[in-house]
Order: C-alpha cells, then structure tokens, then sequence
C-alpha cells in the first residue's frame, strides 16, 4: 500500500464544483488502494481577499491577528473538501495545520516549519480515513496560530511528506507541470518530464511558480515531488534526484530559462573602499528581512572609494532606501540611486557545470538581440542577468530559441 501526499492549489478549488472534482480524484487513488493526504490552499483568491479585508481596519495590521485571520481560508476549503468527500460517501475527517502537526517558530507572515508530529495524521490514516490538511499554516510553542509565507501550502505538503516518508508528493495546480519557460511566455515551451531539485529551485527562485522552500525540503528529505494540473490528466513534470547514469543527453543542455520582473536596483556611490563598509551596508538589510539577490562593487580608479549596487524585489525598495539613506553618513557614502523598471533573465542548467561557453553564449544572444546587459551574476548551475524590464520577455524567447529549447513543430 503506498501513500500519497496531494497538494492542490487556490485556483484547484475555486468554487463548488471544482472542489468536488478534487474530492473525485482523491477517491480515485483511495480506491485504487492507496492511502492519501491532501493538502489544500484557500479558495481562489481568498487570501488576498482577506489581506484586503485587514486593510479596510488597519493600514498595518498586527502580524499575530492578521495570521489568525489568514488562516481561516485554508479552514474553509479543508471543511468543504471533507464534506464533498463524505457526501461520495468516503470517511474523510479535515485537520487545520496545528491539528496536523505543524509546528513553526514564531516569526508571523513567514514562519518556518520546525517540526511535524504526524501522529494524528497517521492515526486518522490507520483507520481508514482520507485526511485533508490545511495549508500554509501552523502553531507556535504557545499554540498561535502562523502562516508561512505567501504560497506556503507547496511547503505543508512536502514537509508532511517528509514526516509521513510518504512515497510521493503531488503538487495539483492550473498548469500542466513544470516547463523549459513560462509558456505565457515562450510559446514554444516544452512541459520537462522530470528536473533535478537544484535546478528546480533556481527556476522556482527565478520566477517558476512553486514556493522555493518546499523544493528545498524534498531536496534534503528526498521527497519526490511530481507537478500536475487538477484540470487534466496529462502527465507533470517530476522534481526528483538526477542520477548520474543516464539522460547523457539531457545532462549537457540547458533545462530552462526563468525570469523575474520585480527587480529593483540600488547603488550607493562613494562608499569609503575599507574593510567592514560591505557589512556595516547588508546587515542591516538582512536585520529588516529585506533579501539582497545580485550584489556589484567596483572599485574606482582612486581605490579610496567604491560604488555598491545590489537589487531587491520592488516590493521591498521603499524598505530598502530607507535604510540605506539611515546609514548613509556612518561609511561616507555619498548619491544613492534607485531603478525599478528592472527585470531578470536566467539560464539553469546543471549541465553547465565545469563547462566553459554558456555565459558568453547567452551575452552573445543578448547582444545579438540589441538587449543591453545592466549586471550579470552567476551560480554553479545558472546565469543571471539584470535587463530593462520592457526586453524581458523578448530575452526569455531569445535565449529560450538561442539554447536550442524551443519545441520542434
Ligand atoms: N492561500 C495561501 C496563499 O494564497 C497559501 C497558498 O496558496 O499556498 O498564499
Ligand atoms: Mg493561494
């Protein structure tokens, strides 16, 4: 007997009648001899609804109440999923994240999972039942009520998978898997049958819409993690350990290209060039929760100064500029500098590991496109480069026909 962790997002149980068909396809696999537990996220966009409904009383609403509010989207889908199951005539019992077991720290709006005692889940299980858990939320020590982070659910699933050494997690969602762009995009995408965890979590960094920190759990617990619509039966993609042996083909080529286009630009000009002035700038960023992604600096021709440019998303640049003007005269700076009309395009691809010519090939195809390059950084499996906002989509289709990705025919 296996057992099956699903996981089916907002737009998956929008309304009535897509909640009954997810009732169906849990029934299905139940039937076919499995046990399963289901992990469901608010309806379509209540979250947002709610996070709007917050606002309407308080421009700042305080974290600890706003999650207990937060919290109560993933209880109505939960209720009505456990309902629709037991109108079928299943034995289906709803468990909110705490009941569950999902234990956090106390950081409200981004908790992180601590730990998860399955033994609940697994009594329900042992009887016979179709267990459906809340999403995106859990409890601090003292039994709060936490949320963790704008499309936390994907995390809920793979983490109870982890504890419940579930053979697989499935991720149900409005789109068919995992593609080589985002299809919107690039219309010659191609769906990837499976992606290594690695690469997965640059493409999910980069753009790809999955919650980062669950593909970084199925990584260190070694989940599988297969990504499908709940609208059709057309095979996902799985995220998964890449062997070593086989897929030679696969491993020399790029896997995807991702982008992001909330990229912010900040640049600090004449900072003081003297140890501790790259510290005394990032950690108070870091303390504000504010997450720096491409860092530049460039020593100029004195050596006596320095200009610091770094980007963040453009959510967090009023943030951003806030605490950088605060420091400003502690290390001498002298202009800061914003941009927000940034975008970012990437390259992934655990292929390009030791293998000189990527990073030129994709300058090249930049230049070749007239797409002028602001900053480039790289990892071992990806290369980033920060453009103009308005070529953004235009370079995901040039790289994506450049690195050979588009779908024949
Ligand atoms: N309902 C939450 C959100 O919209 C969690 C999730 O969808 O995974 O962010
Ligand atoms: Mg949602």
């Amino acid at each position: 007997m296996a057992l099956y962790v699903h996981k089916y997002g907002g737009s998956s149980v929008a309304d009535a009648d897509k909640i009954v068909n997810v009732a169906r396809r849990i029934a299905a696999v139940h039937d076919a001899g499995n046990q399963i537990v289901t992990v469901v996220s608010a309806m379509g966009d209540t979250t947002d609804e709610l996070i709007d409904l917050a606002q309407t009383v308080s421009s700042e609403p305080d974290p600890r109440e706003l999650d207990l509010l937060l919290s109560t989207g993933e209880l109505v889908s939960i209720t009505l999923l456990s309902m629709a199951l037991r109108n079928l005539g299943y034995d289906a019992i709803s468990l909110s994240g705490p009941q569950a077991g999902i234990r956090t720290d106390r950081t409200y709006g981004r908790a992180r999972i601590s730990q998860v005692d399955p033994e609940r889940v697994r009594r329900e299980l042992d009887q016979g039942r179709l267990v459906i858990v809340a999403g995106f939320q859990g409890s601090t020590p003292d039994e709060d009520i936490t949320t963790l982070g704008r499309g936390g659910s994907d995390t809920t699933a793979v983490a109870l998978a982890a504890a419940l050494e579930a053979d697989r997690c499935d991720i149900y969602t409005d789109v068919e898997g995992i593609y080589t762009a985002d299809p919107r995009v690039a219309p010659k995408a191609a769906k990837l049958a499976h992606v290594g965890y690695e690469e997965m979590l640059e493409l999910a960094a980069a753009g790809a819409k999955m919650h980062p920190r669950s593909i970084e759990l199925g990584s260190v617990y070694n989940v599988p993690i297969y990504v499908a619509s709940s609208f059709t039966d057309a095979s996902g993609t799985l995220i998964h350990q890449t062997s070593d042996d086989g897929e030679m083909e696969d491993r020399i080529k790029v896997t995807g290209i991702a982008y992001q286009t909330n990229v912010a630009k900040v640049t600090v000009c004449g900072v003081e060039d003297k140890p501790g002035v790259a510290a005394a700038l990032f950690e108070p960023l870091a303390a504000a929760g504010i997450s720096v992604d491409t860092i530049v600096q460039n020593t100029s021709a004195d050596r006596t100064t320095t200009d610091i440019s770094f980007t963040v998303t453009t959510a967090d640049l009023s943030r951003a500029l806030r605490e950088v003007s605060q420091l400003k005269s502690s290390f001498g700076a002298g202009q800061v500098m914003s941009d927000e009309t940034l975008a970012s395009v990437s390259v992934v691809g655990s292929g390009m590991q030791n293998t000189p010519g990527y990073a030129s090939r994709m300058f090249r195809i930049l230049a070749d496109g007239g797409i002028n390059i602001d900053m480039i950084t790289t990892s071992e499996i990806r290369i980033s480069c920060i453009i103009n906002r308005d070529k953004a989509h235009e370079a995901v289709r040039l790289l994506h026909e450049g690195f050979e990705l588009d779908e024949a025919g």
